[in-house]
């Protein structure tokens, strides 16, 4: 492990915590309070409840910081805070908008080595995931969508589009900032205001993002950040002056949501789970395909929605994959997420591990083949090896359901249509990979797969300009790219 961060007592501030400094690597300070307020009208503040959670750092089992728990009350003030910003907001010239987001997309930048310690601390990633893709993607975001809010005319030709109102966002702890991001830029750009919750267990750097919208002079209650468990976003979701919910998460919980708010009128996208195949043919470049396909799996310890979790090899080289697959998985370093040559950091929370642990043992009791790395793992925080999956059946449970964790189920399949029909064979169509020499193939096979984004010799490859999303039960709506703007307007003919 790194050297563990130097604390030193900080004078008192905002109601009464005493603030932490841990010395992060590079020499980057990063301030973390002891409790954290709510964002409301612009202003950090105690919740009403009265109540505080912990949140804890994965890696170490440390608590980092007493995050809020927002309750009804709470909620209520911020979706207050939020629409009575709107029609100030709304009417502002849309330049004048862009310039907040432009400004907000700098300070990430600027504040960039600090969001991503912090969001390594709170989340274990490891600090070169953090570092070179969560916080400048975020940032990406925020410029992609400064550069749409005075051009909303072009995006939609012939159509006018207006503001909805108040969003709510709702958003999964596996990318925190970025997810944030890929929420709130977009609403602004359109003219709405927001409320957004983010996930239990990295509340962190969303309350960090808090501070540049302070920083920026972002008016009161554009932008509002509750944190707080499940009961908190069910409060957000059902409140009577939300227009619009956007949720990001499990399919479970986006079920529920799709069936609270049915009839009500509010406008609903759902960013939901996946089990997305990553197909490799016989003609395609072998290492590189490998090295998609650990890219693919074991990205962020697997808690992607769009993780290449189910890998399909055409037969002839099986044998062949299977054996560069376990030399390449070796050499992937697990532990300590500060260390910047770490491959797998650590898994999100002791829930997540015990539900990816649940699957490991029914793998093997269905009958599957498990493959671990003998990479060592620390004694303290919650790990898992790489692992991988072989002599699976489609039917098997790991070949079915979503382990958000790096376990990859290895298949295979002899004709490009089996391929296809293996490969869209579950509920869920969030993405899908495919390595082939033949460009040809790869025209057929994408169109054929059900699944919202298609990567052709890549994988886990992302971009603010391209609109992300789902087929089936992973959902519905896009995010990123000129649609993403759909969702967040009104558009009249
Ligand atoms: P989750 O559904 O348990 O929680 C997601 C968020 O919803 C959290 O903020 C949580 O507090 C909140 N929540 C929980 N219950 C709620 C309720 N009843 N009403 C309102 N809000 C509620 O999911 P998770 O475990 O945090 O995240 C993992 C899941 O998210 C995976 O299934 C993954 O595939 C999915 N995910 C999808 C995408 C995508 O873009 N499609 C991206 C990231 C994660």
């Amino acid at each position: 492990m790194s050297p563990s961060p130097k604390i030193e007592s900080k004078p008192e501030l905002d109601f009464g915590n005493a603030w932490d400094y841990a010395t992060a690597p590079e020499g980057t300070q990063v301030v973390i309070q002891e409790k954290y307020g709510l964002f409301i009208n612009g202003e950090f503040c105690p919740p009403r409840s009265k109540q505080f959670m912990d949140t804890v750092n994965p890696a170490s089992e440390v608590v980092l910081a007493k995050i809020a728990i927002a309750n009804h009350a709470d909620v209520d003030l911020a979706v207050a805070a939020a629409k009575a910003a709107f029609p100030k907001w709304k009417r502002l010239k849309a330049s004048e908008r862009a310039k907040y987001l432009f400004r907000i997309a700098r300070r990430i930048q600027e504040r960039g080595r600090e969001l991503a310690v912090l969001e390594t601390l709170d989340g274990g990633k490891p600090i070169k995931e953090s570092r070179d893709v969560d916080i400048p993607e975020a940032a990406k975001h925020f410029f992609y969508h400064a550069g749409w809010a005075d051009k909303l005319d072009y995006a939609f030709p012939g159509l006018t589009g207006t503001p909805l109102g108040v969003c709510a966002q709702i958003i999964p702890w596996n990318f925190p900032l970025l997810m944030a991001a890929w929420k709130i830029a977009p609403a602004l750009a359109c003219g709405n205001t927001v409320v957004l919750k983010p996930a239990e267990t990295t509340s962190l750097t969303a309350l960090r993002l808090a501070e540049i919208f302070q920083e920026v002079g972002l008016p009161p209650g554009v932008v509002n950040i509750i944190t707080g468990p499940g009961n908190s976003g069910a409060a957000l979701a059902a409140h009577k002056d939300v227009q619009k919910l956007a949720f990001t998460g499990s399919t479970r919980v986006g079920k529920e949501l799709a069936r609270n708010l049915a009839g009500s009128g509010k406008r609903l996208t759902l960013e939901l789970g996946g089990k997305s195949p990553n197909i490799i043919f016989e003609d395609a470049s072998i290492d590189q395909a490998v090295d998609g396909v650990v890219q693919g799996i074991y990205f962020n310890q697997g808690h992607v929605c769009c993780a290449g979790s189910r890998l399909f090899v055409q037969e002839g080289i099986m044998e062949e994959v299977l054996a560069r697959l376990a030399v390449r998985i070796a050499s992937l370093r697990v532990g300590d997420p500060m260390d910047k040559n770490t491959d797998l950091g650590a898994i999100n929370s002791l829930g997540q591990l015990a539900t990816i642990k649940r699957y490991l043992e029914v793998g093997t009791a269905e009958g599957a083949h498990m493959h671990q790395s003998t990479a060592k793992l620390p004694k303290r925080g919650y790990w898992c090896a790489p692992t991988w999956f072989t002599e699976v059946q489609p039917s098997h449970t790991i070949a079915r359901e979503e382990i958000f964790g790096p376990v990859l189920s290895v298949m295979s399949f002899r004709t490009p249509e089996e391929a296809i029909t293996r490969a869209n064979n579950t509920p869920y169509g969030l993405a899908a990979g495919i390595w082939t020499d033949k460009g040809s193939k790869i025209f057929e096979i994408a169109s054929r797969l059900q699944a919202g984004v298609v990567w052709c010799n890549s994988y886990n490859r992302f971009d603010a300009a391209s609109p992300f999303g789902g087929y089936k039960q992973s959902g519905f709506g896009r995010e990123g790219g000129r649609q993403g703007l759909w969702s967040y307007l009104e558009l009249k003919a």
